[in-house]
């Protein structure tokens, strides 16, 4: 090696007898598993094991029903604002105490992306992300929620409607 224009040169020290076998380094690693078997686990086994969420969780997003009627007023903000175009709703007239409702609200499941941007720009706090994060499906058509899929009522819906209340 040159150094200050001048040739320096290393000599490697050579190992002794046990270091030669690795023994003592052997040792050391087993001595080290053997540490993290003792150690609290952190892992759980799911699905037998499974994990509750907190309200700040975002899993998938579902349509509010109170009283056995969504909230939704069929304004279409939500479907505007979503990145991932996932909702489709087709607003109609209504009997009850909004003017309209969703005839149609939909979400395709393989496209959301958990973002909640519909739930924060929803001015009825009709659909919120929900605690829900298994999602399976067998074909595309399955992953396209209707509202018999997407209505959760209320009071299913308080922790994460507190949470909204409390940080939004
Ligand atoms: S869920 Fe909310 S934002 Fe979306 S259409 Fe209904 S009322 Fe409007
Ligand atoms: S969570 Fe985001 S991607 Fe999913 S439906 Fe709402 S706005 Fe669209």
């Amino acid at each position: 090696m040159k150094s200050n224009g001048q040739l320096k040169i290393i000599h490697k020290k050579d190992l002794n007898f046990w270091q030669k076998i690795y023994l003592t380094e052997i040792l050391k690693g087993i001595k080290l598993t053997l540490a993290q078997v003792f150690r609290p686990k952190f892992t759980r086994q799911y699905p037998e094991e499974r994990w509750n969420p907190p309200a700040s969780f975002r899993g998938r997003p579902v349509l509010v029903e109170q009283n056995d009627v969504e909230r939704c007023v069929a304004c279409g903000l939500c479907a505007r604002v979503c990145p991932a175009l996932a909702i489709e709703v087709q607003a109609s007239e209504s009997e009850y105490w909004k003017e309209r409702y969703p005839v149609k609200f939909e979400i395709n499941m393989l496209r959301c992306i958990f973002c909640g941007f519909c739930e924060e720009v929803c001015p009825e706090e009709a659909i919120v992300m929900s605690q829900e994060y298994e999602l399976t499906f067998h074909s595309q058509e399955e992953a396209i929620f209707g509202k018999d899929k997407l209505l959760v009522p209320v009071e299913k819906l308080k922790d994460r409607l507190e949470f909204l209340r409390k940080y939004r």
